[in-house]
């Protein structure tokens, strides 16, 4: 009987990161000054991020980076990761398709997250740094960051996404558990929170809106330093570890994805899956498709506007050029947190433009019943978020079937959702729906967009 799990030894941890910029035939466009609408240089950043993470942000040219000993040995706690044939959920959709997944929801904070979390924490430490600041929606990235930020004596203040911070307070507690301060945002810490919280005093927050309040922190104290868990091209770099890992494996599973599929909320972990098997299209050696996956309710990658965009909400952080619903973009309050952002990281938004990947949006009560199937097939409960990425498994399972043609799908399951019942519980009693976004609320939101591109 075949293996229905591909594992790697420690020694097959990846000794360095793949740097997909390098070999982009269309590379993105620089990051901007907001002020005089010159590119960026990563001297420009070093005031908000540790300097060998604003050194990676713009390196286009160099396909490998090292990652150090400090950060492998700490990999080395669950890494490498289980790459595993879903034999469960192939058997209930009756499919001739072969749907692998990678599991980084073994990780101790139970995500994908930690994989640049280490890497954050250890080059602010290296630096000297002693306080970092950064965000969370779900709380997946605020709980990596956290034992990361410990791990390397970093003290760190996170700002929750107030409807997060009451969703899911577990995700609090873990974070505060690892050590980290937390504060629910909007807040009245600082300027961009209080302006928000004057201006509509029930706002239930954003991944925007906190991060501005995280940038504010950070550039108002000294040795403090800015980190961000998704979005950025040194995030996707450090989340290839993902997609290395899985190319291994899936030669030992003697096949090579059709599909590479991972959910969408700025990037990161559809980026770790999918650019290690890109530069392999991108050579002319293979042809598969990749497919990122996000809420229908924020729909950045298959409604946007690709356009010069702020990262954040109060307009703090460099213009990125982006697909993106414009950063005033108030997302419905749906479970998968993690992807209730509102643009897209300048790499894959190029990649989106130049048809090299695809996107589809799906809704929050399709990706609900593709996490409950995948459940009983394969026993674990994947987070809100992940769901997108097995909705959209599915949908092309199906489309296999109908065709009555084989195919091999590998998604990124890019998290558990153990912390996630309470929207489990929602779902089971019928409570949940479907958020459409209206094509005058991307209207409204984008057309203050200032025309750059
Ligand atoms: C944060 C998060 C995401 C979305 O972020 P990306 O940067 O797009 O990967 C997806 N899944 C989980 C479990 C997350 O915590």
């Amino acid at each position: 009987m075949e293996s229905k799990k591909f594992l790697l030894q420690e020694r097959d941890i990846p000794e360095k990161w793949y740097n997909v910029l390098p070999d982009m035939p269309v590379k993105p466009r620089p990051i901007l000054n907001p002020a005089t609408k010159k590119p960026l240089s990563a001297e420009d950043l070093y005031p908000l991020f540790a300097e060998e993470l604003a050194r990676q942000e713009l390196n286009d040219t160099d396909r490998w980076i090292e990652i150090p000993e400090e950060v492998r040995d700490m990999y080395k706690i669950w890494r490498p990761t289980p790459l595993v044939r879903a034999r469960g959920l192939e058997k209930m959709l009756d499919t001739p398709a072969h749907i692998y997944f990678k599991n980084e929801s073994v990780s101790p904070v139970g995500s994908h997250k930690l994989n640049s979390a280490i890497a954050q924490a250890y080059y602010c430490k290296k630096q000297g740094v002693t306080n970092i600041t950064t965000e969370t929606g779900a709380g997946q990235w605020g709980a990596a960051l956290s034992l990361a930020a410990k791990h390397f004596g970093l003290e760190l203040a996170v700002y929750m996404v107030k409807v997060s911070y009451h969703q899911k307070p577990y995700r609090r507690s873990i974070m505060q558990t690892y050590g980290a301060q937390v504060i629910a945002s909007p807040s009245m810490s600082t300027k961009a929170g209080r302006r928000i919280l004057t201006d509509t005093p029930n706002y239930q927050g954003s991944l925007g809106t906190a991060i501005s309040e995280a940038v504010e922190l950070a550039m108002s104290t000294p040795n403090c330093k800015y980190t961000l868990g998704s979005v950025l091209n040194h995030v996707s770099l450090h989340q290839t570890v993902i997609g290395l890992e899985a190319e291994k494996q899936m030669e030992m599973a003697g096949e090579y994805p059709d599909v590479v599929i991972g959910c969408f909320g700025g990037g990161s972990n559809f980026s770790g899956i999918s650019f290690p098997f890109i530069r392999h299209n991108f050579s002319g050696e293979h042809s598969a498709r990749f497919i990122a996956a996000e809420p229908a309710s924020c729909p950045k990658l298959t409604r946007g506007v690709f356009q010069y965009d702020f990262g954040d909400e109060a307009g703090y952080t460099p213009l990125i050029p982006m697909l993106t619903l414009g950063h005033n973009f108030s997302p419905a309050n749906i479970h998968a947190g993690g992807l209730r952002y509102h643009g897209a990281g300048s790499i894959v938004s190029q990649l989106k433009q130049d048809g090299l990947i695809e996107a589809v949006d799906i809704p929050q009560l399709e990706t609900f019943k593709a996490a409950t199937m995948f459940a009983r097939g394969e026993g674990i409960i994947p987070a809100p978020e992940s769901s997108h990425a097995i909705a959209a498994t599915i949908r092309e399972a199906l489309k296999a079937k109908e065709e009555g043609r084989a195919k091999t799908i590998l998604f990124n399951l890019s998290g558990h959702g153990l912390i996630d019942m309470a929207a489990y519980d929602s779902y089971i009693a019928g409570d949940l729906s479907n958020y459409e976004v209206t094509d005058e609320d991307v209207a409204r939101n984008t057309e203050s967009l200032e025309r750059i591109i």
